[in-house]
């Protein structure tokens, strides 16, 4: 593993992007509820996930599902710019807030449904989807750049698969099975 990740992730206080009764638990590697049936994710798999994208500074990265902002500091930190959606005004206005703080200046935020990407901007060169459809989300797909690398949890709510899903220089995509998981469901268009 990337000793510059793991690095950064013993630098980073969680506990920053927690603000309720479970602020006290954020030293554990479990998730975390964060308000509205959602989920801070658990943070060896926040690694791992954030290895398994390959991020350098000259690539793009769209995050689905900003959550509490853990992640998104992860995707700031280790890559050029990153776009993150979140469905719930709340939790992406205080992950912004966080964020903000933290003096990250290349997140651009965006509120509302991800299912679809956010077309704007694209392609990205990563995505990563941190809640789960039950199908393929082909938008988003649509919107990773060739020789890119989308990472995404797909299946039904509370057991999915974690995929690796890459695409050639020619469009062709290819996916993987990383692990098994249990994300929160991805509203919208692929649940
Ligand atoms: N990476 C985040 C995980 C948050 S849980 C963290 O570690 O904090 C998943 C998030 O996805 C929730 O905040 C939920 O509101 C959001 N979400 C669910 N469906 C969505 C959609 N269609 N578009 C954008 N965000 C969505």
């Amino acid at each position: 593993m990337d000793e510059k990740l793991l690095q950064f992730f013993h630098s980073l206080d969680r506990s920053l992007f927690i603000d309720n009764r479970y602020k006290t638990l954020a030293h554990l590697d479990r998730p975390l509820p964060i308000g509205h049936g959602q989920t801070i994710s658990q943070p060896s798999l926040v690694v791992y996930m954030t290895a398994h994208l390959q991020l350098d500074k000259t690539t793009r990265v769209l995050e689905i599902g900003t959550g509490s902002g853990y992640q998104t500091a992860f995707l700031a930190e280790f890559s050029q710019e990153v776009y993150t959606v979140e469905l719930r005004g709340d939790l992406g206005a205080k992950a912004r807030q966080r964020l903000d703080a933290l003096g990250y200046g290349n997140i651009r935020y965006k509120l509302g449904d991800g299912s679809l990407g956010w077309a704007e901007h694209a392609p990205y060169e990563r995505i990563l989807v941190t809640a789960a459809p039950k199908r393929m989300p082909e938008d988003l797909i649509g919107q990773l750049a060739p020789e890119g690398i989308m990472i995404l949890p797909l299946g039904p709510p509370g057991y999915q698969q974690l995929l690796m899903v890459t695409k050639d220089k020619q469009g062709e995509v290819t996916q993987t099975k990383l692990l098994d998981v249990a994300f929160v469901e991805l509203v919208g268009k692929y649940t």
